[in-house]
């Protein structure tokens, strides 16, 4: 049983309305946790519930969502509280009313993203972990964007893919990859606050047709990673990307590194779910490896 007043007084302690528990109703979730929508508009709030040993995702997510909405730049819904009830672990966030995809706000979307990617600390990564999927995403602050990338990212998959029992698949290409990394990644970007988890289903539009961006694994990093990701699954759009390179064109040698982005999803979507890919983590890393000789 869903304990729901529970939930409701907490949101009533952390500042939200007073919401009557039996408006709780299940939404169309995502693929990690349940969703329900509690209250009714204007009031209303989306609850994502899991068991209770993820409350630690959960508190991350909540920090990620408040570091976005800080920024004013692109609409994130605004994290209330989050915990434990009933034997369940939650977090409550804003509910934002959603219309469909609107194709013509596409590149408001490009020019906000841009914004928030101009948000920039001293050092690459984050003050604490958080999860990519269900998966563990290590954040360790590092000086160096490659060292960053190389431990935190594709050396972390990998070990996990290891663990997995992948790794005499990949042991040999990805140390190879991973001593690779510094002439792969021949830019020096600065370290931009990013939503690090930006495939199709994690933006929408609102009822007035601004965009909303939801989900995040936020950490301070290359900002390609990012555009990257918009491009591996589609759902952006020509529109998003044109408005998004005028606001900030990227620099040369996008292309070449997009691939080392997107391998680190495809390793974490290997590790979640299976050897369905297999081949095309293996055929990315070929790739890339062929690049540097
Ligand atoms: P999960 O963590 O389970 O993957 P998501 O946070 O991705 O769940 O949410 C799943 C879907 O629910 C989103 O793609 C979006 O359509 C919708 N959604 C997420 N957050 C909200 C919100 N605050 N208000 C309304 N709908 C939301």
């Amino acid at each position: 049983m869903i304990d729901w007043s529970a939930i409701a007084t907490a949101i009533s302690d952390a500042g939200g309305e007073r919401i009557d528990p039996g408006t709780a109703r299940a939404a169309g979730g995502g693929c990690i946790n349940e969703a329900y929508r509690l209250g009714s508009d204007p009031h209303s709030y989306f609850v994502k519930l899991n068991g209770p040993e993820q409350l630690a995702m959960f508190e991350a997510e909540a920090a990620g969502l408040a570091e976005l909405a800080d920024t004013g730049t692109i609409r994130v819904p605004r994290p209330l509280c989050t915990g434990t009830a009933g034997g369940r672990s939650y977090i409550v966030m804003e509910h934002i009313a959603l219309g469909g995809y609107r194709a013509d706000r596409a590149a408001e979307a490009g020019r906000q993203l841009a914004a928030m990617h101009r948000i920039s600390r001293a050092d690459f990564g984050w003050d604490r972990d958080n999860t990519i999927g269900s998966t563990h995403q290590p954040n360790n602050p590092e000086q160096d964007w490659a060292t960053f990338w190389g431990r935190h990212r594709l050396g972390f998959q990998l070990d996990l893919a290891a663990r997995n029992g992948y790794g005499h698949r990949f042991r040999d290409q990805g140390e190879r990859l991973l001593a690779a990394l510094p002439a792969l990644i021949d830019h020096d970007p600065v370290p931009s606050l990013l939503h690090g988890d930006l495939w199709g289903g994690n933006l929408g539009f609102d009822q007035d047709g601004h965009p909303v961006i939801f989900d995040p694994a936020v950490y301070y990093g290359d900002r390609e990673a990012d555009i990257a990701m918009t491009e591996l699954f589609g759902g952006f759009g020509g529109d998003f990307h044109a408005a998004y390179t005028e606001a900030w064109a990227l620099d040369p040698g996008y292309r070449t590194r997009k691939d080392l982005y997107n391998l680190y999803h495809i390793l974490n979507h290997l590790n979640l779910f299976g050897t369905g890919y297999l081949g095309q983590a293996q055929g990315m890393m070929q790739r890339l490896l062929a690049q540097v000789g």
